[in-house]
């Protein structure tokens, strides 16, 4: 077949494509900051037809066929690879897909609704991260904790069930399991990404046993109890993957911050008029509203949106500088790239422009331009904290979940769980072999094969943190970002346009040199 003929095909194809992902976006955005049922419903049926599209076993095999001899230029072959994995994850029987979309729909509705009892009253997520923020009554924390991990058991049957159906999709398409399948489709190599786990695992191990050894002595003086009685409800979260120290402490730095000004003043400064996009955001808290945050484009034209439930903290000033280095990528591509690749090529490099975006708020460079006279070493320590703490939670999660997928019905996941937790953030969760505490993670049912890139993400920040010779808000970053990261979208695998951005591959050594040494 003819380079022509797959240029013909995309002229007529795509046009279908974009406006049904348009359709999709704008019903999300309802259904996200609304949460109505029919907005719900509305987004679940333009879903299946999008779905639909990319299932044509037809255009399939001309889209291989075309593969077999792909077109020279490079956006035109770049298309077609793009289009392959969109078109493989689909390509199952119908009656498969379905069962995995009835099967994604009836859990994501436990989670939404499910509320655990706590000293018989039914409570909310928020509710028990409360107890574990403020109370000290170490009783109290744990019932909170356990009461947490009550969706587990009802759960885990579902995600049994869902992995089983995934496993066979990914067997029928050639893959031994869906995790590689997925891997495979998001251009990753398996064994290069362990080995990446791994290395970070090692080289941060020391640091993090220091870190640990700490924060437990901070733990055992604050509820009063001794080392064996502490567990991962000494947390401040439920999973033991947030920084548990000094958090009314830095809440108070930026107690009276205008968040939403000083993120448009910063961008600014690199040349980005974020105005528009903050006009189009949902910024505050609502009824109905989704409770966490993110960035959508909406049309690839550049309506780019973001949504935010700002309250006067660290971390969402923290959000809200991520959400905004999400949405100025998303407006730095290329004008004249094709629809196809006005993308990010995967989460990673995205994920790592947001991440350095949000970085920003914990250091003394960024805050001390807006909080006069304050000594901000408490922010700074708290940042290293954080992402030692969050890389041993990722490598407990993308560890895990390579088991699930990979081991028999018979293995016990309860426990490989724990050991892993325990191997990884040296919390030990004796007497819970027999819960199902890996099922109470969303993304384990609902966002799979996917936390391994917010770990990628920080290393690609780090890494672009010691490529840049310039403040990180400044007009000459901006140019930087503009042209090396954003301006290409998805017309290289991410791992090339990494290289082509840092000047060699992506590496954890940046990312240990700047947070895995030793604390003081
Ligand atoms: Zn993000």
């Amino acid at each position: 077949m003819s380079i022509q003929s797959f240029e013909e095909f995309l002229h007529t194809f795509i046009p279908k494509v974009s406006l049904k992902s348009l359709q999709c976006n704008k019903a999300l955005w309802i259904l996200e900051t609304t949460g109505t049922q029919d907005a719900a419903d509305l987004k679940a049926s333009l879903d299946v037809e999008l779905r639909l599209l990319l299932s044509d076993r037809k255009i399939y095999q001309k889209l291989q066929a075309w593969s077999k001899n792909p077109p020279e230029d490079i956006y035109l072959s770049r298309q077609l690879n793009v289009l392959l994995r969109m078109f493989a994850a689909n390509m199952l029987p119908e009656k498969l897909l379905k069962k995995i979309a009835k099967k994604e729909a009836e859990l994501s509705m436990i989670y939404a609704t499910f509320r655990p009892k706590l000293e018989g009253k039914r409570v909310s997520e928020n509710e028990i991260r409360q107890v574990l923020k403020g109370d000290k009554d170490s009783d109290r924390r744990k019932k909170a904790w356990e009461a947490s991990k009550e969706i587990g058991k009802i759960l885990a049957p579902h995600i049994l069930e869902l992995v089983s159906l995934r496993n066979e999709g990914a067997k029928a398409l050639g893959y031994p399991h869906y995790f590689l399948m997925q891997l495979d489709l998001q251009e990753v190599d398996r064994d290069t990404l362990f080995s990446l786990l791994n290395t970070i695992a090692t080289r941060s191990e020391k640091a993090y046993q220091n870190l640990l050894q700490k924060i437990q002595e901070k733990q055992m003086a604050r509820f009063s109890v001794a080392k064996e009685e502490l567990g991962p409800w000494s947390w401040e979260d439920p999973f033991c993957q947030e920084d548990p120290l000094d958090t009314s402490k830095l809440d108070k730095l930026v107690q009276n911050v205008d968040i939403v000004s000083v993120a448009k003043n910063s961008f600014g400064k690199m040349g980005f008029d974020v105005e528009n996009i903050l006009q189009r955001s949902d910024l505050y808290e609502r009824e109905g509203k989704n409770q966490h945050a993110f960035c959508l484009h909406i049309d690839r034209e550049g309506d780019v949106r973001t949504l935010n439930n700002i309250q006067p903290s660290i971390r969402w000033l923290e959000t809200v500088l991520h959400e905004l280095g999400h949405a100025v990528y998303e407006l730095g591509f290329e004008k004249s790239l094709p629809w196809l690749l006005r993308e990010p090529p995967h989460m990673i490099p995205t994920e790592g422009m947001a991440l350095i975006s949000g970085r920003q708020a914990y250091l003394s460079s960024f805050l001390q331009d807006f909080i006069p006279g304050e000594d901000f070493t408490v922010a700074e320590k708290s940042l290293q904290r954080r992402q030692l703490i969050f890389s041993r939670w990722v490598l407990v999660m993308t560890y895990f979940e390579e088991a699930l997928y990979n081991t028999g019905p018979k293995d016990d996941l309860n426990t490989l769980w724990w050991q892993l937790v325990e191997k990884f953030q040296g919390i030990r969760g004796k007497g819970r072999e027999r819960d199902f505490d890996w099922a109470c993670k969303y993304h384990i049912a609902l966002a799979p094969v996917y936390y391994y890139s917010y770990l990628l993400g920080e290393l690609f920040a780090s890494s672009l943190q010691q490529k840049l010779s310039t403040p990180f808000f400044s007009p000459q970053t901006g140019i930087f970002l503009q042209k090396n990261l954003f301006a290409p979208g998805n017309a290289y695998s991410w791992n090339l346009l990494m290289e082509k951005v840092l000047g060699k591959p992506l590496s954890p050594d940046a990312w240990i040199a700047q947070y895995a040494q030793d604390l003081v």
